[in-house]
């Protein structure tokens, strides 16, 4: 739905349908709580969906619904951000990456490019 998912596709993985035993197709770009992720589709119109994008998505719906209090740190004279360890695994945040941060009237906004 537009919005274009962090983590990395994974390679297929052969799976069968317990409903019918037929060999299901890996599919992307399936529609799962406003996301879109891989799955395995079959023929019978069951569907699963990769168990590590859905959970991912499950964490990132639940983390929207929350606010956190974190503390500033400071290292030398800058000071730094510590992100809560659930927000940089649903987010797949890495040490290094870049992010762009915009000051509002009331805080900072933080973007992943
Ligand atoms: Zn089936």
């Amino acid at each position: 739905m537009g919005f274009n998912p962090f983590w990395e596709i994974r390679e297929e993985e052969k799976m069968k349908c317990h409903k019918c035993n037929m060999e299901m197709m890996y599919t992307k770009d399936i529609e799962f709580n406003g996301y879109s992720i891989d799955s395995w589709k079959c023929g019978c119109g069951e569907i699963y969906f990769n168990p590590e994008q859905a959970q991912k998505v499950l964490l990132l719906n639940k983390l929207k619904k929350e606010e956190f209090k974190v503390k500033l740190g400071k290292i030398r004279s800058n000071l730094i951000l510590r992100l809560p360890k659930d927000v940089e695994s649903a987010l797949n945040l890495r040490k290094g990456e870049k992010v762009i941060l915009k000051v509002q009237d009331h805080g900072l906004k933080v973007s992943i490019i």
